[in-house]
């Protein structure tokens, strides 16, 4: 049996008790089945209990009108229904929405909602920080802190359905995408994404196609490759360099795993997915006189032949202490028209939100901060603690 600390309350003066009910928003429902055969209970207990928390938004087992008062009982004493606390949610102009969460340990990452076309994208975190230290990338300048547990990552869609009347899959649904692009590298939580990538997928969940499910990854080879044996979800890579010159500068982890090895483990992913159609998306990252030329452009047409792919332009969001700049919109463009003239699909993503500082990827926020590496960053930066921190 999984058991999840849920939460910390006083119970004596000064002295706070862990809580070691196990909390079901994060159980799969492999693992809720296991949960209630291990309590004596039937196994479609499970899908029951899925469907009132992940349908109906219920965290209160005394309305799950369908279970027995003496089930409904004893689950208020074994097990819990806890997401993370909302410390604050800002709503932008354009309908941007932006979710300061804290989470067990004291620690806050942010969620944010970002519409679209006929579209809703909720983007996700999986870490609070991250170990990789890409040199554009502020989270990777706070460096790492801990991973997420499923039912904080999972969370994060179950608070912001909730909030738009969003879970009923009988409902027109306002998120309809989840991204995993904000704080942290997934496949470094391998275990906890994956669970959580398949109940944001899982029919008595949140009941998401795997089309709009993207798990993003500075591409970790083994991870990849282990990947398509547990999940189907969709894989967008951040390559933000087309030679590994270039990429050993921005994308650390590149000197282990580089690109065309990667893209060989890109295409062994894809290969392993029922669908054939399916493809990769490449995340570029466009920042000004580094990347962004049109040999840049033509070299990246020329090594991304291999793998079946669209490509997702970003341009590079500035953070306090950072020496890089963003592209300007005329370059940007020309790199954008050359890959779409070489057959690539490329999009450019547009910021969202720029007045509650929320675009997706590129999320502001408080962090806790206590790593040696962002005092080293600091010590050279003294404005980059003072002011909130940028996320990706
Ligand atoms: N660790 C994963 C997922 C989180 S980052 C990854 O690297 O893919 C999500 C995306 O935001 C990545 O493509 C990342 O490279 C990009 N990103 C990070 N910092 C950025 C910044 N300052 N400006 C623009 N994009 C950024
Ligand atoms: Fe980590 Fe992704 Fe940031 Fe790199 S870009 S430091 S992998 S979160």
């Amino acid at each position: 049996m999984t058991r999840v600390i849920a939460s910390s309350q006083p119970v004596q003066e000064g002295v706070p008790v862990a809580d070691y009910r196990v909390n079901l928003l994060g159980l799969t429902e492999q693992k809720l089945t296991d949960f209630f055969l291990g309590i004596g209970e039937k196994k479609f207990r499970a899908i029951q209990v899925m469907k009132w928390i992940h349908h109906h938004g219920v965290d209160d087992f005394s309305q799950m009108s369908n279970l027995s008062k003496a089930l409904r009982e004893k689950l208020q004493q074994i097990a819990t229904i806890t997401a993370p606390e909302v410390l604050s949610v800002n709503t932008s102009a354009d309908g941007t929405r932006k979710w300061l969460i804290r989470l067990e340990g004291g620690s806050c990452i942010e969620t944010v909602f970002i519409p679209g076309k006929g579209r809703g994208t909720l983007c996700v975190s999986s870490q609070i920080g991250c170990s990789l230290d890409c040199s554009f990338c502020a989270t990777g300048k706070q460096g790492f802190n801990r991973d997420l547990e499923v039912h904080e990552i999972v969370g994060q869609l179950w608070l912001a359905a909730r909030s738009f009347d969003s879970l009923d899959p009988c409902k027109k649904r306002v998120i309809t995408n989840v991204v995993m692009m904000g704080m942290g590298e997934p496949l470094l939580n391998f275990d906890n994404v994956v669970d959580a990538v398949n109940l944001m997928m899982a029919d008595n969940a949140y009941g998401l196609s795997k089309r709009r499910v993207t798990l993003s990854t500075s591409g970790l080879i083994p991870e990849i490759d282990k990947l398509g044996d547990r999940t189907d979800v969709s894989l967008a890579v951040s390559l933000h360099a087309p030679n590994d010159e270039l990429r050993n500068t921005l994308v650390p982890i590149n000197r282990r795993y580089p690109i065309n090895d990667l893209l060989a483990a890109v295409n062994r992913y894809l290969q392993k997915l029922p669908d054939t159609h399916r493809r990769a998306t490449i995340e570029y990252t466009l920042i000004d006189g580094v990347n962004d030329s049109l040999d840049h452009a033509k070299q990246l047409a020329e090594v991304l032949r291999v793998v079946p792919c669209k490509i997702n332009l970003i341009p590079f969001n500035p953070f306090p202490g950072t020496g890089y700049k963003k592209v300007k919109p005329a370059q940007a463009k020309k790199f954008q028209e050359y890959l779409i003239n070489a057959g690539y699909i490329t999009t450019q993503r547009t910021t969202r939100g720029d007045d509650i500082d929320a675009a997706c990827g590129q999320l502001a926020g408080a962090v806790n901060d206590k790593t040696s590496r962002s005092r080293r960053f600091s010590a050279h930066q003294a404005t980059y603690i003072d002011e909130p921190i940028q996320i990706q």
